[in-house]
């Protein structure tokens, strides 16, 4: 693929403001499309309005214009293309690939207790749900597919969708799409080529790439980052109340982000303004040194 074919995305959802693990995953997107000459976009995936901060996507953006992150074209709001998820899902009922799900997460929960299994879908309503059931979720059927793709720092990865994840949910009972669903469209819609993500959704890889090939869309390559955890070993997240990110002095957190990503930067470099920052950066990116141990502990 020439490299002019290129355009990757980085697609925060706006539960909060950037943290370090966030800006790592923005950085390694950023300079893998830079430096293959090719366009990064910007999507806010803002599909759980409930767990939505308000302002966050607003903040999301102006740190990334801080830290010299400028992306190309316009940004999508995933709140916005719900006609497009729901064409999507039409699409795989007409293909018979769907069934309503009355399975709460406690009735899963108490399986996964009874049996050991993790938390794979046992296909309890695969033949049909319960009476007097009627609050449902949309499942996508997967049989007995195994998707094999090679992730470019991880290599070859096999997933065995069955045996490991099992049919899984397109729509909650609440109507709210799932992301399973709304990232494969959208990155079809977008023309992808790349992901550039963290290493916490190589789990997921499989489910959309199942959802690539029955919808007929082209899979991109795909790299997974390292997570970055704190000193307790703990992924940055709300959750483990990682600090967010402070835009007044960008080039440090830059600079600390692209050592996490296993590149070698100059003691010079440390005195660059952003802007030479950028241009030493773009030209100096080597993703087949980047970690593949899974985990970063955060550096101060
Ligand atoms: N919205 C997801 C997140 O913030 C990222 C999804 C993706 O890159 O595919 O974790």
């Amino acid at each position: 693929m020439p490299d002019t074919l290129y355009r990757g995305r980085f697609a925060p959802s706006p539960n909060g403001p950037l943290h370090f693990g966030s800006l790592l995953t923005a950085v390694g997107s950023y300079l893998d499309a830079r430096s293959h000459q090719g366009e990064w976009l910007v999507r806010i995936e803002n599909l759980d309005p409930p767990r939505e901060v308000p302002g966050s996507s607003q903040d999301i953006l102006q740190t990334l214009e801080s830290f010299g992150l400028y992306w190309d074209g316009p940004i999508v709001y995933q709140g916005q293309r719900h006609d497009a998820y729901a064409e999507a899902l039409d699409q795989l009922g007409k293909l018979q690939l769907l069934y309503p799900c009355a399975c709460s997460r406690r009735d899963l929960q108490a399986h996964v207790l009874g049996t050991t299994i993790g938390r794979i879908y046992p296909g309890t309503c695969r033949a049909g749900i319960p009476k007097g059931r009627s609050r449902c979720s949309t499942r996508v059927r997967v049989g007995n597919a195994s998707v094999q793709f090679v992730d470019r720092s991880l290599g070859l990865i096999e997933e065995d969708l069955a045996a490991e994840v099992g049919d899984f949910v397109l729509q909650r009972a609440d109507g709210l799409f799932a992301y399973q669903l709304a990232v494969v469209i959208d990155d079809a819609d977008q023309k992808i080529t790349d992901v550039v993500r963290g290493m916490d959704l190589l789990a997921s890889t499989g489910r959309q790439i199942y959802l690539q090939q029955v919808l007929n869309l082209p899979t991109p390559r795909y790299l997974h980052l390292p997570i970055v955890v704190n000193q307790a070993g703990e992924k940055l997240s709300k959750q483990t109340h990682a600090p967010a990110i402070d835009p007044a002095d960008p080039v440090p957190p830059l600079i600390a982000a692209l050592r996490c990503l296993g590149q070698t930067v100059p003691h010079e470099v440390e005195n660059a303004r952003l802007r030479e920052f950028w241009e030493w950066a773009v030209t100096a990116w080597k993703p087949a040194q980047i970690p593949c141990t899974g985990d970063v502990m955060v550096q101060n």
